[in-house]
């Protein structure tokens, strides 16, 4: 048969009809699953019959969520597998209840007491406080390389040989630096650590990890994937299926990070218009970046899909579009960022980012106030830095709110 396109894929992967017929998939809200006698228990036991049995464990809406998620993520590997005449699930996930539930899952299960884990300068700030702070609590210790450069990386992994996981985001919240995957996974396996990213921002729309050689994805599903700003979620998703099963799988049911079945729904229900929602988010930032970019009231603009980003043939080699996040620093710092945000009427001030509206906020008093002040003028983050989720309104509407609040 021949290729299916993504945007299909998001339409049609996962959905499983039920008994009835139902056109969407029901919400299964329940959280215990009956047998019909004890033969059905041991099918279950010995693996032979997909039954559910508790909620915690496995749950149906979880499941078409997974389906589909991974079904995205690993297009290019399952596509080219098809290909080759292999069948089976190649790629494969699991739903948490939040971005933070599956990024501690897929730490937990690569990195114990003894290991070390490398990662880059900017992160979301409780990604960065849970590896930062929280890991060397275990017993894992934690390095940084500030970009992730191929050739640091290499003398970093050479000089912690405990290394097994590196965790990185590209493009980065919120410097929207980028990191080169494929280099750091060609490294990172030669020294037999595995590679986790973050593919919050792009989404996998417009980068795919796991075909550029990284281990694991992870999401906050409560960003794009959800796309309409009304669930906190998160996944792993993975094409080292022991991993999963052995690894980071068993931990949504030992630490408990699972989602409501609706919030599973309505997830699965965002995800099928992402390729049409990312197409026109990007389309905006693009606009909104150019405009920003010629207003004398900003110094800089950070956007990969600038020409003037330091990793912009990065950006174009790694992504097949540059997404809707933006970030920019006016002049004028605290005092500056603080009215551009007061004046704001179309833009929200809020945290979170991609939903269909245009969100706006302020990175170092919001999303990474928890990080150490030294840390953020580090890695960037200064008090006239400002972080935009360019949504999906007409972009004329969006640039005339920022123009009249710069002015
Ligand atoms: N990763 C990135 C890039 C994020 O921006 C966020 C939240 O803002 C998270 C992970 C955490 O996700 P959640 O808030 O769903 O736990």
């Amino acid at each position: 048969m021949a290729r299916k396109q993504l945007s299909t894929t998001a339409i049609h992967a996962g959905e499983a009809r039920n008994e009835l017929g139902a056109h969407v998939a029901p919400i299964y809200q329940s959280s215990t699953f009956s047998f019909r006698d004890m033969a059905a228990v041991e099918a279950q036991e010995m693996g032979e019959s997909e039954t559910y049995m508790y909620g915690r464990g496995a749950h149906p809406n979880r499941k078409i969520l997974a389906e589909k998620l991974a079904a995205l993520e690993g297009y290019d590997l399952i596509q080219e597998a098809r290909e080759a005449g292999e069948d089976g699930p190649l790629v494969s996930g699991e739903i948490f209840s939040s971005g933070m539930a599956a990024i501690s899952a897929a730490l937990m299960g690569l990195a114990q007491a003894g290991n070390h884990v490398i990662t880059q300068g900017a992160l979301y700030g409780s990604a960065d406080h849970l590896i930062a702070a929280v890991l060397p609590q275990y017993g894992v210790t934690v390095s940084r390389v500030d970009y992730l450069d191929v050739d640091e990386l290499a003398q970093e992994l050479e000089a912690r040989p405990q290394t097994t996981a590196v965790y990185l985001e590209t493009p980065a919240n919120p410097t929207m630096s980028l990191v080169d995957i494929q280099g750091v996974a060609a490294v990172a396996h030669a020294n037999g650590a595995r590679v986790i990213v973050d593919n919050t921002f792009a989404t996998p729309v417009q980068q795919r990890p796991l075909s550029l050689g990284a281990d694991v994805v992870v999401h906050s599903t409560t960003k794009y994937v959800s796309g309409h700003g009304t669930s906190i979620g998160g996944a792993v998703i993975t094409a080292d299926l022991p991993l999963l099963e052995e690894k980071i799988g068993p931990l949504i049911r030992f630490t408990g990070g699972v989602p409501s079945p609706f919030d599973c729904w309505l997830v699965n229900l965002g995800l099928k218009t992402l390729p049409l929602r990312v197409e026109r988010h990007a389309a905006n930032g693009l606009a909104v970046a150019r405009f920003l970019e010629g207003h004398e009231g900003v110094m800089a603009v950070h956007y990969p899909g600038l020409e003037s980003h330091p990793q912009h043939e990065l950006a174009r080699r790694q992504m097949s579009g540059f997404g809707g996040l933006i970030a920019f620093e006016v002049k004028g710092g605290y005092e500056a960022a603080t009215r551009l945000l007061d004046r704001v009427r179309l833009c929200s001030l809020a945290v979170s980012l991609g939903t269909l509206d245009t969100l706006i906020e302020h990175p170092a008093s919001m999303t990474h106030r928890v990080l150490p002040a030294e840390h953020r003028a580090h890695i960037g983050i200064h008090d006239g830095l400002v972080r935009l989720s360019v949504g999906l309104e007409a972009v004329e509407d969006i640039i005339a709110d920022l123009e009249q609040a710069l002015a």
